[in-house]
């Protein structure tokens, strides 16, 4: 599951890279989970281009039950 945490600068990064997952209004908020490949493939790319290394990409089992 794509998360942004606090620690988002909003630099509109995440949100030029993937446009369909984030939505960057003074920080950036995932307004929809990756579907397709493609979507995937950008998600990585902004976890790895965002400079305060913001983005996690956490596996759904390790929700807290
Ligand atoms: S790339 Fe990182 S710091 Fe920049 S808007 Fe996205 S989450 Fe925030």
């Amino acid at each position: 599951m794509i998360h942004v945490n606090d620690t988002c600068i909003g630099c509109g990064v995440c949100g030029e890279m993937a446009k369909t997952i984030f939505k960057v209004e003074g920080i950036s908020k995932v307004i929809k989970q990756p579907e397709t490949p493609e979507e995937n493939i950008a998600c990585q790319q902004a976890i790895e281009m965002c400079p305060v290394h913001a983005i996690s990409n956490e596996e759904p089992t390790k929700v807290a039950a």
